[in-house]
Order: structure tokens, then sequence, then C-alpha cells
């Protein structure tokens, strides 16, 4: 029977070991792929399905790409949920004896690229490693790019919510999760639907205590509970523990790289939904899932991509201590007051390389001479940074400033270590310095210069002997050779060795020209593996520093998104905000930060905000469609966040009390896809806000109540109101509650701390102009035919509405409901039973009825209900 060819038992070895992941298998120069891999690549990436001969009758199915793009095609596959094994030749296939060795260097998975070609500068790629058990959760994100791991354990009735917030805040691509976690549906199906990344269960057998201690210790040492905060008896070690692993069995190497754990707390930050975020549009818009027109796109004046990441990072989660908000807002002010220095930063900071993202390649080995070469033009550049930052007299960017080290030394390495012109691989050699290593600088000027490098050496020869003749020449049977004519045969010193005696001369070897032969020879090939070993001693002795670089790394990002804050505040006019413990939020003149930048030519109407909780708890707004009721909510909610990332904020003045989470209810979020109904979804979110507001969360509500009929609709937005406002009924926080109802201004008045506002519209005749401006009071009409007029319905049709308006209007009386009280309302909608007509049913015997009793009943029964409803 055939039998598989050596090769593809080695490869059917490795394959079995690795049945989850695609293999790339190299062979020479290309990584091949066979069988089902082979079918499931070619299909994927449109590659041509060939066939190998494998020993069996039928050839082997087969594609492959060339090894020096393979990332591109790798980067294809883990965009489409798939995971990457790289076999490697472990030998030189010319110098190998039978088959060539091969082994798995690397397993590349969403979570864990470290290629610049497969991540995106501007953000974080988090591998989420969770472990649940009951009501508590241990969760660590690391950026396996960027060495940095951010840690924290939960515990909360409503587990599962909590988990799902803080994978919304990270947005991991890949999880990897105990089995504890396959209980809490709700979790898993946020993975399943809104992340749809990659997720790897971890048995339980992997998280032994002895296993777990082992991990942490082998990664942090044996104190690694104080080296990292990790608890000792916590959740996060399992998480850590679990994801170290799966490192160690992707990776192979260069786990050690994870050396930053940033330990945190939820009660650290601003609580935002995925509703708010998606609401507000911090990152990404809503429709077109886009950076152009969110709030980061305004902010993002960084230069580097770790600054990018960063100030991602801030958006993301707002802060909620008032001294650490002021450090930073110091910062900035200092900033923006100096013009030079500012500009000086600015230009500085655009030749910073990402810094962290290079050592992680440096500390896995396959950072590129280019790259490295850049790392050393970065350093270049720190001490002028850190001379910037500490010019400022600005105690928060001095303390800045002394956390960039210099890095001088490392520079010096490198810039004497790496050809400026160095190439982005190490293939072809021309890596190292001229001058840095003596070996390199011979073997170079051997392989470029073979003949001079002999006639050099036949002159010195010829001085040193004193024989005026000696020839240095070449034969393939002796290789090179020293000639001597007779004459000179007693001046050969003794150290010459006798290779073949013709008549008119000797001819000798010595051992320098054997060696000088050799080297000849080899020339190329030593001076490439030469070049490999010194780039390979310099990338190990960069990583030995990991940790200055790191520190200065992070050092450098701040200062670039605190820049960046300070140009944005400058270029459009921000003011700094007064940040403290209080309950106030009060903005004059403010602005929306993101759609008076896309106003272009037309100016933004600026609104004035006097929100606390107790005077001017709830603000109710009307007014017609378009006038810009969500624009003025959202303004609000986006000036108090930037205040609480460190940020100056669009207004003339603003104070802000300190804010724990933003709310918010807004129409656009229907999920219809996910098969809930407009009204489910709003009632959801609506439940969400009263069970998690608390009396320091800002809440805004865009129009809630309207996917019902008007009375319900109106009760619900009532009783949300009621129970949001009144700190006795429930949480009197501050509240944006922009409606259509226009029954519920009477809430004026009626309940505390509740002011009506309107957006001031100008009427002439059937046509409407929208002035932008919020004014007290309630609006005196909902304008609705003359916003349909103005978004093009055809003049008969509004012609019409106006008609059938007038008829309705002189049958009903104009704002029936707004007459109707509420307890009425109630009354009507569950009118009481009479009591004689409960009595009579209560006496019934159904069972013993017959059809005709049966109806006579039912007829006495209509009747007295009239009789109760007239009287
Ligand atoms: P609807 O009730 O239909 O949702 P709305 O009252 O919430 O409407 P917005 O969506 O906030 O209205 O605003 C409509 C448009 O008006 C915005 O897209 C924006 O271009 C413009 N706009 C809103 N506020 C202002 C302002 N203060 N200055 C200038 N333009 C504004």
């Amino acid at each position: 029977m055939a039998e598989l060819s050596p090769l593809m038992q080695q490869y059917i070895e490795i394959k079995n070991q690795h049945k989850d992941e695609i293999l790339f298998y190299r062979i020479g120069d290309f990584y091949e792929m066979f069988f089902d891999d082979a079918l499931t690549v070619s299909k994927e990436l449109d590659l041509t399905l060939t066939g190998k001969q494998c020993g069996l009758e039928e050839r082997a199915p087969m594609c492959g790409v060339p090894f020096h793009s393979y990332e591109n095609y790798v980067a294809r596959l883990i965009a489409k949920g798939y995971k990457v094994a790289i076999c490697e030749q472990m030998e030189d296939p010319a110098k190998a004896k039978g088959l060539v060795k091969r082994d798995i260097i690397r397993v590349v998975t969403p979570g864990t690229v470290i290629e610049s070609s497969m991540l995106q500068d501007d953000r974080n790629n988090y591998i989420a490693s969770i472990y649940l058990k009951g009501k508590k959760a241990g969760l660590c994100f690391a950026d396996v790019s960027t060495g940095t791991a951010h840690i924290t354990e939960l515990s909360a009735d409503k587990i599962a919510s909590a988990v799902i917030t803080e994978l919304c805040r990270y947005h991991p691509s890949e999880v990897l999760m105990n089995p504890g976690l396959l209980d809490c549906r709700e979790v898993t199906a946020y993975i399943k639907k809104s992340l749809t990344c990659s997720v790897e269960l971890i048995e339980d057998e992997r998280y032994a205590p002895g296993l777990v201690s082992t991990a942490l210790e082998g990664q942090f040492g044996r104190s690694w509970a104080q080296a990292t905060g990790i608890a000792e008896d916590g959740l996060v070690r399992f998480a850590m523990a679990a994801l170290l692993e799966y490192l160690h069995d992707t990776q192979i190497k260069g786990v050690e790289r994870l050396k930053t754990v940033i330990t945190y707390n939820k009660a650290q930050f601003m609580w935002l939904s995925s509703v708010t975020r998606a609401n507000l549009e911090l990152t990404e818009t809503l429709r077109g899932r886009e950076k152009r027109g969110t709030l980061l796109w305004v902010l993002d004046k960084t230069r580097t991509s770790m600054g990018k990441r960063l100030l991602r990072g801030w958006i993301e989660q707002p802060l909620l201590s008032s001294t650490l908000i002021n450090r930073r807002l110091n910062a900035v002010e200092s900033l923006v007051k100096q013009t030079m220095v500012r500009g000086d930063l600015i230009d500085e900071l655009g030749y910073v390389a990402d810094m962290e993202r290079l050592m992680t390649r440096t500390v896995y080995g396959s950072a590129t001479p280019k790259e490295i070469y850049t790392l050393a033009q970065t350093c270049d550049r720190l001490p002028s940074l850190r001379k910037q930052a500490e010019s400022c007299g600005c105690p928060e960017l001095a303390e800045l400033a002394a956390r960039i080290d210099p890095l001088e030394d490392i520079k010096a390495r490198i810039f004497a270590a790496v050809d400026p012109e160095a190439p982005s691989t190490l293939k072809d050699g021309g890596v190292i310095a001229k001058g840095y290593h003596a070996e390199v600088d011979e073997l170079r000027s051997i392989r470029d210069n073979t003949k001079g490098v002999l006639a050099q050496l036949e002159a010195r020869l010829r001085q040193e002997t004193g024989i005026p003749k000696l020839k240095i020449a070449y034969n393939h049977v002796y290789g090179y050779y020293i000639e001597v004519s007779n004459s000179y045969k007693s001046m050969v010193p003794e150290t010459y060795i006798r290779k073949q005696t013709l008549t008119t001369g000797e001819r000798y070897i010595t051992q320098e020209l054997k060696e000088l032969e050799s080297k000849i020879l080899g020339a190329h090939e030593r001076l490439i593996t030469l070049e490999h070993r010194l780039f390979d001693e310099l990338l190990e002795s960069i990583s030995a520093q990991l940790d200055r670089i790191q520190r200065t790394a992070n050092a450098v990002a701040q200062l670039d998104v605190l820049t960046a804050l300070a140009q944005v505040a400058a270029e459009n006019n921000y003011c700094r905000p007064i940040v403290d413990d209080g309950d106030e939020l009060t903005i004059t003149e403010g602005r929306h930060p993101v759609v008076e930048q896309m106003l272009k030519g037309s100016l933004f109407v600026p609104n004035d905000t006097t929100l606390n909780c107790t005077t001017d708890r709830c603000l109710i707004i009307t007014g017609p469609n378009m006038a810009g009721k969500s624009t003025y909510m959202r303004q609000n909610a986006l000036i108090a966040l930037m205040a609480q990332i460190g940020s100056f904020v669009p207004a003339s003045s603003c104070h802000v009390g300190v804010v724990d989470a933003i709310f918010t209810r807004i129409g656009a979020s229907d999920d219809l896809s996910a098969g809930q109904s407009t009204f489910m979804v709003e009632m959801t979110e609506v439940a969400d806000i009263l069970k998690n507001a608390t009396p320091k969360s800002l809440v805004v509500l865009d129009e809630i109540g309207r996917g019902t009929s008007t009375f319900d609709g109106m009760s619900i937005a009532r009783a949300v109101v009621e129970h949001i406002t009144d700190p006795a009924k429930g949480l009197g926080c501050k509240t944006l509650f922009a409606t259509h109802y226009h029954e519920l201004t009477e809430l004026e008045g009626a309940l505390d701390g509740v002011k009506n506002y309107n957006i001031a519209v100008k009427k002439r005749g059937e046509d409407i102009t929208f002035l932008r401006r919020i004014i007290r009071g309630p609006a005196d009409d909902s304008y609705g035919i003359e916003v349909a007029k103005l978004a093009g319905l055809p003049g008969s049709v509004t012609r019409r509405a106006h008609e059938v308006l007038r008829t309705l209007e002189a049958t009903a009386p104009k704002n029936k409901v707004e007459q109707m009280d509420f307890d009425a309302l109630q009354e009507y909608n569950s009118p009481a039973v009479p009591s004689e007509m409960m009595e009579k049913l209560e006496a019934l015997d159904v069972e013993t009825l017959t059809p005709i009793e049966a109806l006579n009943f039912l007829y006495e029964l209509k009747k007295t209900l009239k009789g109760s409803l007239n009287g």
C-alpha cells in the first residue's frame, strides 16, 4: 500500500497538534498549505489550488504564498476569524542531513498579533481573559502589542451587565473564558452579537491553583502579587494565569514583554453603557461606524500612534476624581498658554515612532533593522521633548518630563551598530554600520574587494619576507597559495607550509592565507550570519532596557495627548471648565463640539445651560422637529464628558460637578435587527437607566414614550420624569428631557426642580425659521406641518394637512389631552367595575348555566354597566 512521503508524514504530525489552526508550512521560499487547509485558504483568499505528490495515489490539495509577503495573507485570514500556525524550517535546508527539521514558531490569533500590518495604529488590540464564579469575576484585558494588561475584579448582583460594560469599554478581538461563563447567557450573547470575536474556552483543569501560581511566578517573579497588584485571593489571578498560558502556547517566545499590569476599579471611571457610548458617538458614528463625525475625530490632534491610542482610552474612560481631572487640565492650560512650546512639541512629536509596539517586536526578535533605526531617531528627540515639557513651568508637565528618559545609551548603541540605510529585512545584509565590528568590515571588504585584499596581503608578505617576487595565486586543487621562485627559496619563513614543488619554484600555504581563503569563499554567507547575530544581540540588549523604554513611551504618549487637547482648545476657542465635586452643570455659550466642526461655513448658535440637583434638576425641552433639541442635549453631555477627560470645552465658561455616569435614551439606536420592537428597545433602555442612575448621574432622554399610543406614552414619560427628578421617589439626578408631549410642560411648578425650555423658531406665514436658541418656557406650537414642508413634502399634501388640522382643532378642543388630568386618565384607562356586578358574577355557577340563561345574564350585566357609566 502507498505510504505518505517523509515530508508529508512530518506535516501530518505537526498538523495533528494544530487541528484548529491553519498551518502555514514553510518549504523553501513558500509557506504551503495542504489538504483541508489548502481548500479553505484557496477559497478564502482566492488562491490557485494545485496539488503536490505526497506518496499516495492522489496528489494532496495544495496552495501556497511567498514567505516574504506572508503577513498580508495571514492578516486576511485573521480578519476572517481564523488562527494561523506558522511552521518554520529550523535548519538550513542546504546543510540539513535528510529531512529538514520544522517546528511551530508562533500561532497568530486575533488577540495576539504584533505585526504592524495587522494592527491599527490608533487603537489597542485587546485579548480578554475572564474568570467568572457566581456573582464575581476576574477580568484581564491585555494588549500583547504594547505589553500592557488592565485588570479588575468585579462583584455585582448583576454580574453579567458589569462584565458586558467592561467588554464594551475594551472591545477585545479575542476572549478567553472559563466554563463558568457559559452559564451567563447574556455575556456570551453579547460576545457573539456585538463583539463577533474569537472565543477560546479554557478547561477547568487549567485553572488548578498549582498551575496558576506557577504561571504568575514565571512571569512576574515570586512576589507577583506585590509586583502586579493582583490579589492573592482574587479571581483575576485565574484570568491572568490562563492568559499567560495561552500566550506561551501561541507565542512561544516574547511573553515576558507583558510586563505592565494596571489595576483599575470601575469606580474610578465614569459609567458609560454601550448604548450611551454609541449615542454620544464618542469614537465611531452611529451610521457608518466611522471616526469622522465623532468626539475622537475632533480631539485627535495627536502626532504619535501611542498618543492616538491613549486619547481613545481617555475618551472611553472619563475620570471621576476631580483632583486627577484638574491635574490634566492644569497641563492642558499651560500648553494652551504657551503657544511656542506647543508648536515645538507638535513638531517634535511628529518624529516619534511607535515605541511601545516597536519594543514588542524587539522583545519578540522580529523588529526590522529599519525599525530599530527609527527607535534611535526617536530617542534623538527625547531630550528636546523633555526640555520643552520642563520649560512650561507647570508641575504636572515637569513630572511628565522627569519620566522621559533621554535613552542616550540606547540611541548611541543603535546609531553605532545599525547602518542608516539599513533595509527592512535581514536577509541581504547591509544592516550593521561600518566601524561597529571589525570582522564585518573585513568580510565586507573581502566580499567587495577580493583582488585588492589579496594584493594587500601580497605586498605585506613581500615586505615581511623580503622576497620581491612573492606571488599569491589560485587554482582549483590547492585554492589560494604563495609562489616563490627557486632563487628566493631560502628566504621563505618556517611557518610557510609547502604544498607543491615546481621546476621554477615552490608553492606554499600559510595559516593566514587559509583563513583568508575561507573568508573569501564564504564571505557573503558568513557576513549575513554574522550581521544576523550582531543584530540579534543588539535586540537583546535593547530588550533588557524594556522598563525604561516603556516608561518613557508612556510619558511621551501622555505629553502627546495633552498637547493635542491644548491644540484643539486653542484652535476652537474652548475654555477651561471648573471641575469640582459639586452638583452643578452650568454652561455659558456651550456648543456641540462635533456639529460645530461639521457646519462648515454656517455658524453654530451657542446656548446656555443651568442644571443642578436642586432648583434646576430636570429641563423639559420642547420645540419642533429639527429645531436642535437632540444637538443641545448631546452637547451638554459631551461637554461634561470632555471636562472629565481633562479637556477644555466648547463654551465661554463652564462649571462641571463631576458626574458619575451619563445615561442616554435616544431613538436612533433602535435595534430592530436584533429582533426587538422599537418600543421594547426604548423601554429596556429606560428600565436600565432607572435601575442604574444615581443622584450624581446625568440623564438624557430624547422623546421617550413615543413608540406607543399617545396616552400610554405620555403616562410613561410623566412617570419616568417623576421618578428621575424626585429625590423622595427615586433619583433626583440632573436630567435633560426632550419631548413632543407639550402636556408634560405643565410639570414645571408641579414638580420641584423641573424647568421648561424650548428652542425658538420664527414663523412667517406658513414658513418657519429655526433660531437654534434655547429659551425659557414651553414651545407654543409643534410646527409639524411647517417642518414637513421644509423636508420637501409636496405642497398639495401640506395644504391638505393644514385643512385637516383646522377641522380637528374645530371639532376637538386643542390640547384636549392637556386638559385632562392624569388621575382622570388613570380612571379612564381602567374604569372601576360596579360592585353589584362583581357580586352577581361571583354568585354565578357557570357549570350549570344553559345557553339561554347565559345570554340573559350577559344582557343584564351590560345593562348594569351602562347604568353605572351614565350615572
Ligand atoms: P428631532 O426632534 O426631529 O429629532 P431635533 O430638535 O432633535 O429634531 P437636531 O437633530 O438636534 O433637532 O438638530 C437638527 C439640525 O440642526 C442639526 O443637524 C444641526 O445641523 C442643526 N443645529 C442644531 N442645533 C444647532 C445650533 N445650536 N446651531 C446651528 N445649527 C444647529
